[in-house]
């Protein structure tokens, strides 16, 4: 914020100035700066700041206390942000005395606390168990988070007389005004500890390890987040705990990939069993399945495993499995292999092309 001028200074007149006087300056400056006749940058700031200044040394009483406390008098108000605010002209000199102060601090709820854990996809298929070690704040063991030495109770802040807030009765240019801001010795909470905990020094917390175990549902996805409510940091003085929230990862798999709740796997076969037909092992996420290729099957066909894929996590069942072939050709032969291969060459037509 820019520092306010002083209002004689902004009018143009000196400090004994007569009303008439005042008047005068007001109107010629007031014309000069006026909106509808002056369309330079700034104008319309300059004709606030006069009729601002106006406005005070027109009135004798707000003039008197003017000069007697000038613009600090205004700032030591609502000044010092000791409600966290930042107070600059009149309008928000209106405006926070017409909302009034606060007077309750809003209650401590402690802090999130987030731990990222890496699963593998069977994991995140049939769900697991998992232990894991955070650091958080707690209450206090011995005091049970009142910050008190056990025994002993807190004492009615003398400052505030237990009600939280103080009325403060303040001078400014209009009056005497009274304001009310949370007690500075107790915070707002009405009552001090005289005898504070050993072991917290009156905090009423204590950071501690813990290890706790949580239970991944079957079928959480890459991403997802798993609340544990009131599993974070404790609040201050009884107000409630914050969450704790477990960031899912899942591991790349070896040769299966996730497509929502299916799984995709590349079955690779070579170019006989293509041709001829075979029956072959596939892997699943539990257990080894047999799959029989038709004859002539090509490269890129896919079947289906139903209900091998991954358990829908909202509802009942599960994805299937689609195996895609994928046909190798042989990249080393033997010379016996390869006479085969010229003699099958010999017999087969070019393939064509799909148009
Ligand atoms: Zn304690
Ligand atoms: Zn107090």
């Amino acid at each position: 914020m820019r520092a306010k001028r002083d209002y004689y200074e902004v009018l143009g007149i000196g400090r004994n100035a007569t009303d008439e006087e005042i008047k005068k300056a007001f109107r010629k400056l007031a014309f000069k700066h006026h909106p509808d006749h002056n369309h330079n940058d700034g104008a319309e700031e300059k004709f606030k700041e006069v009729n601002e200044a106006y406005e005070v040394l027109s009135d004798s009483d707000k003039r008197s206390a003017y000069d007697r406390f000038g613009h600090s008098g205004t700032e030591g108000i609502f000044g010092q942000g000791s409600e966290g605010f930042d107070f600059g002209g009149f309008g928000d000199i209106f405006d926070a005395f017409f909302s009034g102060a606060t007077t309750r601090q809003a209650p401590q709820r402690g802090a999130d606390l987030q731990y990222r854990i890496t699963i593998t996809l069977e994991e995140a298929a049939f769900g697991c168990e998992k232990e894991i070690n955070i650091s958080r704040i707690e209450n206090c063991s011995l005091c049970q988070g009142t910050g008190s030495k056990p025994g002993s109770q807190p004492s009615r802040c003398p400052n505030c007389d237990g009600a939280g807030r103080v009325h403060r009765i303040q001078q400014s240019i209009f009056g005497r005004f009274t304001t009310t801001a949370t007690c500075p010795k107790c915070y707002g909470e009405g009552r001090i500890i005289t005898d504070p905990c050993p072991q917290c020094r009156g905090t009423g917390q204590e950071k501690r390890q813990r290890s706790i175990s949580i239970s991944i549902p079957a079928g959480v996805d890459d991403g997802s987040q798993i609340r544990l409510s009131g599993e974070g940091q404790s609040g201050t003085r009884g107000d409630p705990s914050g969450n704790l929230y477990i960031a899912v990862s899942i591991a790349r798999h070896e040769v299966f990939r996730r497509d929502d709740d299916n799984i995709l796997y590349e079955l690779p076969i070579n170019f006989a069993q293509a041709a001829l037909g075979a029956e072959v092992e596939v892997p699943t996420l539990d257990s080894n399945l047999k799959l029989k290729i038709p004859a002539g099957s090509q490269t890129d066909t896919v079947f289906r495993l139903k209900g091998k894929g991954i358990p829908h996590l909202r509802r009942r069942g599960s994805g299937d499995q689609l195996v895609k072939l994928l046909i190798v050709t042989p990249d080393s032969l033997t010379k016996h292999q390869r006479q085969l291969f010229q003699e099958l060459n010999d017999t087969l037509s070019i393939p064509k092309d799909k148009g």
